[in-house]
C-alpha cells in the first residue's frame, strides 16, 4: 500500500513537471499590449494655456530640469507674439503644441473660424512637424465660438484639419461615454491658485485608478488664472517620487497612445526556435495615430536580446524574465522578433 501511494505521488510529480514545461514552451510568443508606455500604471500630463510669460519664465524651466515636458495650447498673442523665438525652441526640449485658434478672439461666421484653426494648425505644423499631423484642439474660452458654429460645423472643420476635439466630434479625446479609462472627465483646468494637496490629487487619481489624468494650467506665478509657484514645484516633485509608476509624455502623445490602445489587437502568426512573427492594428488612422505602443512577449528560454524589426526599422531590446519589452506601431506591418546576439 505504501509502495502505491509513493508510485502515484511519483507519477503525478512526472506528470506535473512535465506539463509545466509543457506550458511554458506553449506560453513562447504570447503578448500582451501595455496599457500605458513601458507598462507604467497610469499617465499624468501637464498642459498650458493661452502661451503665457509666465510658462516661458516660471513653467519651463521648473518642467525642464527634471526632464518632464507639457502641450502649449498656443495663440497669437500675449508672449507668443513678443518672444516668438522662445516659444519656437521648445520642442528642441520635448514640449509639443496644441491649437486653440490663432487668435482668440469672436468670430462673425464659419468662414472666420476655418481661417483661425488654419492658420493654427499651419504655423504648429510648420515649426514642429516631428509632433505629428494630429493636434488636439481647445476652443478659445470665453468667445462666441459656441453661438456662431454648430458642433456639426465645427466637427467638419476639425475633421478637414486632423484635430482632436475635447469634448466629441472627430478624434475626440475618449469621448464622454466611451472608456472612462481615457475620457475628459481626468483633465481639469485650473483657473485660479491650487494648493499641492488638491494637485497631487490628480498625480494620485492616474496611480489609483491606471488613467490618463491631465491639468491644464494658465499662468504660473503670474499672469491671468495664476497658480502660485510653489504647491506646483511640489507638484513635480511629487511626480518625481512616481516615476516608475506612471508616464509622464506630452498631453498629444498620451492621447495618440489612449485611442490606440483602446481597440489595438495583437496576434502571434509565427513562433520558431529563433524568431516570432506578431501583427499589430488598431482602428486609428495611422496618419494622425502614429505613437508607438509598447508590447511584451514571451520569449524561449535562451534569448538574452531580441531584435526588433518593422517596415524596415530595427531595435534590439534586453530580455528579462523570460520577456521582452518594446515599442512598435499599430498598422504598420508585420513585426518580428528574432534571437539577437549580445554585443560585447
Ligand atoms: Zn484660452
Amino acid at each position: 500500500m505504501r509502495v502505491n501511494i509513493y508510485r502515484v505521488f511519483s507519477l503525478l510529480l512526472i506528470s506535473f513537471s512535465f506539463v509545466s514545461s509543457d506550458t511554458l514552451e506553449a506560453q513562447v510568443g504570447e503578448t500582451r499590449i501595455c496599457k500605458w508606455k513601458d507598462d507604467k500604471i497610469g499617465s499624468f500630463t501637464i498642459g498650458a494655456d493661452d502661451a503665457l510669460n509666465s510658462q516661458l519664465d516660471n513653467m519651463v524651466p521648473e518642467l525642464s530640469k527634471r526632464d518632464f515636458v507639457a502641450t502649449f495650447w498656443i495663440v497669437n498673442k500675449y508672449s507668443f507674439t513678443s518672444r516668438n523665438k522662445e516659444w519656437r525652441a521648445l520642442p528642441k526640449q520635448g514640449f509639443d503644441f496644441a491649437n486653440h485658434s490663432w487668435t482668440h478672439r469672436n468670430i462673425a461666421n464659419i468662414d472666420e473660424a476655418e481661417e483661425e484653426i488654419k492658420k493654427a494648425a499651419e504655423a504648429i505644423r510648420q515649426f514642429n512637424p516631428s509632433q505629428g499631423r494630429l493636434l488636439l484642439w481647445c476652443r478659445p474660452g470665453g468667445t462666441n465660438w459656441g453661438k456662431v458654429l454648430t458642433q456639426d460645423q465645427e466637427n467638419g472643420l476639425l475633421k478637414k484639419y486632423g484635430m482632436a476635439h475635447e469634448s466629441g466630434g472627430p478624434y475626440n479625446w475618449g469621448g464622454r461615454g466611451q472608456n472612462q479609462a481615457f475620457s475628459t472627465r481626468n483633465s481639469k483646468n485650473i483657473w485660479g491658485n491650487k494648493s499641492f494637496d488638491e494637485l497631487k490629487y490628480h498625480v494620485d487619481k492616474a496611480i489609483n485608478k491606471g488613467v490618463w489624468s491631465f491639468l491644464i494650467f494658465h499662468g504660473i506665478g503670474g499672469d491671468h488664472m495664476k497658480q502660485d509657484l510653489k504647491p506646483f514645484v511640489e507638484m513635480l516633485e511629487y511626480m518625481e517620487q512616481n516615476k516608475d509608476k506612471l508616464w509622464f509624455p506630452t498631453c498629444t502623445q498620451a492621447y495618440k497612445y489612449a485611442k490606440e490602445y483602446q481597440t489595438a489587437k495583437c496576434n502571434t502568426s509565427k513562433v520558431s526556435k529563433d524568431s516570432i512573427v506578431i501583427n499589430l492594428s488598431s482602428d486609428t488612422d495611422p496618419e494622425l495615430f502614429d505613437y508607438p505602443l509598447s508590447l511584451i512577449t514571451k520569449i524561449s528560454s535562451g534569448w538574452k536580446t531580441c531584435k526588433v524589426t518593422q517596415n524596415g526599422n530595427s531595435s534590439t531590446y534586453p530580455v528579462k524574465n523570460g520577456e521582452v519589452m518594446y515599442e512598435v506601431l499599430p498598422n504598420k506591418g508585420e513585426i518580428k522578433l528574432t534571437k539577437a546576439i549580445a554585443s560585447r
